[in-house]
């Protein structure tokens, strides 16, 4: 078996989304994700004119060797770009040998070791009664485990924070990159978030009882002490996790943290590989892998880096927002069915016109999600949809302090 074609696409249902074909002699195609939210091109860029040459009339079976030569020859290891691009060969590959296996993915990777994989969703709102609305509806919705997300007196606009009350019509993406030439200014004030914060776990908690696995999200925008004075402050509202809490490039700040709170840690979404991972897992400083596959380098060293977190009782809680393509989601969604020490996914569910254009046969019902059991990665890329949604740049926001600092987002 021979690869004669690796084509990428990119299309923009509600949001941009870079999809590699891999095409086989036999016939069989395989999908990748490639999307690195805001940077969208240069994956696609780096796909076409780098990667493509080197992917033909390779075996697609062997997925192993690809990813090391990918991953080897280039000689610049490592970064989102890269590994991306990488990540979406992987996924691809395996969603071929699935299809010739005539198995889901899963089952290469071992096999179920649970029913369905237990998802977190995103409520959010602008003050408390907009919250407990969001929160509600979640429930109803099956979601069993949320992530709460508040806007913050004295600061105009925060990740994370819905726009428009949830109720108010379709459901949309959280945090699109914003669409046009510039990115947005968000303002932000670290002294009013962690006043502010803990009032609104205890009025949530005090709302909806003890049980309800409750998230939050610090988007890297503390510092080392200030994270630690946080995750203290939540103690008693039982976080299941606190998400990135200080910036991730800086491992050391993790101990610090660690050393004063029992709040569990989670971090990881803009990690790429396992060396990033390597001293936070070494050293038990975080409890959940934050990783996804489409930023990871794909299904391969996802599942390696799972199997050596294992060893420490660290577990999974992959990065699932909107900007992961169904491709990439899918991906991980298999990985998290095969591997004993799942944590739980993060699921914001994509948009109609996304699913118009990915067609997959992956099911959420009552909180739980399942990849399908559909040969290779279950999903497939309807092109004449993909080509009615013509690429808009967007970028990410940004955040500037009261006196006109940058800071992160
Ligand atoms: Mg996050």
């Amino acid at each position: 078996m021979k690869i004669t074609a690796a084509d990428v696409i990119v299309t923009s249902p509600s949001r941009n989304f870079v999809t590699l074909k891999i095409t086989t002699d036999e016939g069989i195609t395989g999908l990748g994700d490639a999307t690195l939210n805001g940077r969208e091109l240069a994956v696609a860029t780096y796909l076409k004119e780098h990667l493509a040459p080197l992917l033909l009339n390779r075996d697609p079976h062997n997925i192993e060797d690809t990813w090391q030569f990918l991953y080897r020859s280039s000689y610049w290891r490592r970064g989102p770009v890269t590994m991306a691009a990488i990540a979406a060969v992987d996924m691809a590959l395996w969603d071929i040998k699935g299809k010739v296996a005539g198995l889901p993915v899963y089952q290469l990777l071992g096999g179920a070791s649970r029913t369905g994989l237990r998802t977190y969703g995103h409520a959010s709102g602008r003050d408390l009664p907009e919250l407990f609305d969001s929160i509600r509806e979640h429930l109803e919705e099956g979601y069993k485990s949320i992530r709460i997300q508040t806007s913050v007196p004295g600061i105009k606009s925060l990740y994370g924070v819905a726009a428009q009350a949830q109720s108010s019509g379709e459901r949309y993406d959280y945090e699109p990159a914003g669409r046009g030439d510039l990115p947005t200014e968000e303002d932000w004030d670290t002294r009013a978030y962690l006043r502010h914060v803990p009032t609104v776990f205890e009025a949530v908690r005090n709302e909806f009882g003890p049980e309800i696995p409750l998230l939050h999200d610090g988007h890297h925008r503390m510092t080392p002490i200030q994270a630690a004075k946080l995750g203290k402050s939540l103690e008693p509202y039982d976080l299941y996790w606190l998400e990135d809490c200080t910036p991730a490039e800086n491992q050391d700040a993790l101990r610090l943290v660690r050393q004063h709170t029992t709040t569990p840690l989670a971090i990881g979404e803009v990690f790429n590989t396992v060396y990033d991972f390597q001293t936070l897992i070494r050293e038990q400083l975080i409890d959940y892998v934050r990783a996804a596959s489409t930023h990871f380098g794909g299904i391969s060293p996802l599942k390696k880096v799972m199997d050596y977190a294992a060893l420490y009782q660290i577990r999974s809680g992959f990065h699932g927002p909107t900007d992961v393509s169904p491709v990439g989601l899918a991906a991980q969604s298999h990985v998290g069915l095969a591997i004993h020490n799942f944590g739980i996914q993060e699921y914001m569910e994509h948009s109609e016109a996304t699913n118009s254009v990915f067609e997959q046969s992956l099911n959420f019902a009552d909180g739980y999600l399942h990849p399908g059991d559909k040969p290779g990665l279950g999903v497939e890329l309807n092109e004449e949809a993909a080509a009615r949604f013509e690429y808009q740049r967007a970028y990410l926001p940004y955040n500037r302090l009261a006196d006109g600092t940058v800071h992160d987002w």
